[in-house]
């Protein structure tokens, strides 16, 4: 009898430590579908700022800041789609929207006290953790590309400046003079100093098909700043971060609080030592963390589950998955 009921608490404790053990991984997982099945194969999120103006953009403008989201997401997803990598995929994405004046990074970067461009830009691999990032650089046409060779070709993380120029004149990496990056809009936006307000920093996260996870952003940084300032978009931890066993993530907003906060990582942080879900976890560092009109972020976890969180009145951005999604957003 006694031996019997000991028995019977035995099995029914290893049943609990069993289911919950089950628990953790399905909850993690189970998070990715709706109906708690798996996730998507692939998935990936892209932001266009967290500077998003309110409601009384004009719906023309409206239109094309969507129409060059969806574009963006289009690339990423024909990548993805076909099982290429989620590194490609982020920085094929990026350098869409760098090329497009509507953002501020590449092409349409604002300008600094000088009246100069100074772009950063930083990629992270989550399968390696190997990363790479490039700071001030003013002639580099994509530099998501060049902070991706800084991961591949070099044994740096971070090369600013001069230095990178110079690197980048190693590599034949594409260059554009003052030409290419002036764009009346920022031009005016100096004079009044201040930022107008559309669309901003640019970042995409991805999961490929192989469960690998990636993210990258780039920027010209905030309009006026001084010459030599380096904001959190180039700094791995503060504005980028991917690792495959939590997520890949990137912000948006003013890089000096997500430097502080060691925003991204923080966002991988939280699911790693916490257990959070990737939506709890950003909502955690979005909401709790940061101060309301800080920014944004978007971020991607190993089971194709994304969040996209903002403080401010909204954010440009847009999300894809291997199970049909595609949608774009500036507000709710
Ligand atoms: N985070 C960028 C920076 O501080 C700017 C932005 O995202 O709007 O350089």
């Amino acid at each position: 009898m006694t031996l019997g009921r000991s028995f019977t608490s035995w099995v029914v404790l290893v049943a609990l430590v069993l289911l919950g053990g089950c628990g953790g991984d399905d909850g993690a997982a189970g998070d990715a579908g709706a109906d708690g099945g798996p996730g998507p194969a692939w998935a990936l999120a892209i932001h266009g700022g967290a500077g998003a103006p309110d409601r009384s953009l004009p719906v023309a403008e409206q239109q094309a800041y969507l129409a060059s989201l969806e574009r963006a997401l289009r690339v990423g997803q024909e990548i993805l789609e076909r099982g290429g990598p989620s590194l490609d995929a982020v920085e094929a994405v990026i350098r869409d929207l760098e090329d497009d004046p509507l953002f501020n990074a590449g092409r349409g970067a604002v300008f600094n006290r000088d009246g100069a461009v100074e772009l950063d830009a930083s990629i992270m691999d989550g399968a390696t953790l190997g990363c790479g990032a490039v700071a001030a650089v003013g002639t580099v046409k994509n530099p998501i590309s060049l902070a991706r060779l800084v991961y591949e070709r070099t044994e740096h993380v971070l090369l600013v400046g001069d230095g990178a120029e110079r690197f980048a004149d190693s590599m034949a990496v594409e260059r554009a003079g003052p030409e290419w990056f002036f764009t009346e809009p920022r031009w005016q936006d100096l004079l009044r100093t201040r930022s107008r307000e559309g669309g901003g920093t640019v970042g995409a996260v991805a999961l490929d098909r192989l469960g690998n996870l990636a993210a990258g952003t780039s920027t010209g940084g905030r309009t006026g700043k001084l010459a030599g300032r380096v904001g959190d978009s180039p700094i791995v931890g503060a504005g980028t971060y991917a690792d495959n066993t939590t997520c890949a993530v990137s912000g948006t907003g003013v890089g000096e609080e997500f430097i502080r906060r060691a925003a991204a990582y923080s966002v991988s942080a939280w699911m790693r030592h916490r257990g959070l879900s990737v939506e709890d976890a950003v909502r955690r560092v979005v909401l709790e963390e940061l101060q309301p009109g800080d920014g944004g972020m978007i971020a991607v976890d190993r089971t194709g589950r994304i969040a996209m969180v903002y403080n401010t009145p909204g954010m440009f951005r847009g999300a894809a998955d291997a199970n049909g999604r595609l949608e774009v957003h500036i507000w709710e």
